[in-house]
């Protein structure tokens, strides 16, 4: 332990939230989770991860922390994404148990004493389920439950059905997480491939008490993309099978027309089955080879072992990971 740590003492519960432009939720979320966590357990601290925050969200966690010394940050250089903003605070936990939480109220607090009790249950892995999706738009919910059904028919991990990044990890599951240090993040599939005794508590989503989503579609599908690619080599795997499909269907083709030329001569027409095979396969090819270099591009990122991230100002969190020495 070093000397800037304020606290001595390991709490018994580390709270992470990554934070990016999330000013006004600040103040709330303490209060709320201050409520919720009083006399349900010994003593806690809150790890907040600014994630490149452009509004006064620094500044707010700079108060909090003043307020409360369990209030304490991390401010990351730049914007490194949630998944990304996650990790860097599991790095920096203390907690015998740690939530893992959005900081725009979306995830009640109140639900974490369920969270508690199953956990000193024995449960090292406790998800929370949305029971509904309501503060989503329409478009959204059926994407995300396309997504998932996708996912579970490429992917050997299984991911249950409505759990996300809100949920209780004991110390151990912690430090299992904190071995994988991937760039493409897809945590909802890391926390299923750790494994560990599990369990779901349903929760309500609430809507956001401030600001705004900060998942356009475009960003969700490449989130999307990440989960599929990180968890799945099926996609590469395909063209293995309708290369072999195609080529067999060639040669059928080739032996058919071999043997109606020798019996019939030869035929001249033919060129529109000739221009739509052409394309068709050309389609194909550039297809296969896009996914193929969608793998390649990010073995190329994972290959360069760049740090997860960097940290650019402590709040009353000491350094502890290889990847924040700087
Ligand atoms: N967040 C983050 N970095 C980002 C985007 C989001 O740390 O690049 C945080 C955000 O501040 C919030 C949580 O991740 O605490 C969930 O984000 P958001 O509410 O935008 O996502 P949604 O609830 O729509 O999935
Ligand atoms: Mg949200």
């Amino acid at each position: 332990m070093t000397k800037n740590e304020p606290e001595a003492a390991e709490p018994e519960l580390s709270v992470v939230a990554p934070v990016h432009n999330e000013a006004e939720n600040i103040a709330p979320l303490l209060n709320r989770l201050a409520a919720a966590l009083e006399g349900c357990v010994s003593s806690f601290e809150v790890v907040f991860v600014d994630d490149g925050s452009t509004d006064a969200t620094l500044q707010e966690l700079r108060a909090a922390n003043q307020r409360d010394p369990r209030v304490r940050a991390l401010s990351l250089s730049r914007n490194f994404g949630k998944e990304i903003a996650i990790a860097a605070g599991l790095d920096h936990v203390k907690g015998a148990a740690t939530v893992i939480m959005d900081a725009d109220l979306q995830h009640p607090p109140e639900t974490i004493r369920k969270f508690v009790e199953l956990w000193r249950a024995g449960y090292k892995n406790v998800y929370g389920e949305r029971v509904s999706h309501t503060s989503d738009s329409r478009l959204r919910q059926v994407l995300t439950q396309r997504f998932y059904r996708l996912f579970e028919s490429l992917s050997d991990t299984d991911l249950p059905e409505g759990a996300g990044d809100f949920r209780l990890l004991d110390a151990s599951a912690v430090r299992a997480l904190r071995t994988m240090r991937e760039h493409a993040r897809f945590s909802k599939g890391l926390y299923a491939w750790i494994g560990f005794k599990s369990i779901g508590v349903p929760f309500e989503v609430e809507p956001r008490a401030h600001g705004a989503t900060k998942y356009n579609y475009l960003r969700l599908t490449n989130f999307a993309l990440d989960g599929l690619m990180s968890f799945s080599t099926l996609p590469l795997k395909v063209w293995s099978f309708i290369g072999l499909g195609t080529s067999i269907f060639a040669l059928a083709l080739a032996t058919f027309y071999l043997v109606r030329t020798l019996l019939l001569g030869v035929d001249v027409p033919g060129y529109a089955s000739l221009i739509v095979s052409v394309t068709f396969f050309a389609g194909i090819q550039l297809l296969s080879l896009g996914i193929v270099g969608e793998y390649i591009g990010r073995i190329f990122a994972e290959v360069k072992r760049r740090p997860l991230y960097l940290v650019e100002e402590r709040i009353g969190v000491a350094p502890v990971a290889p990847d924040d020495q700087i």
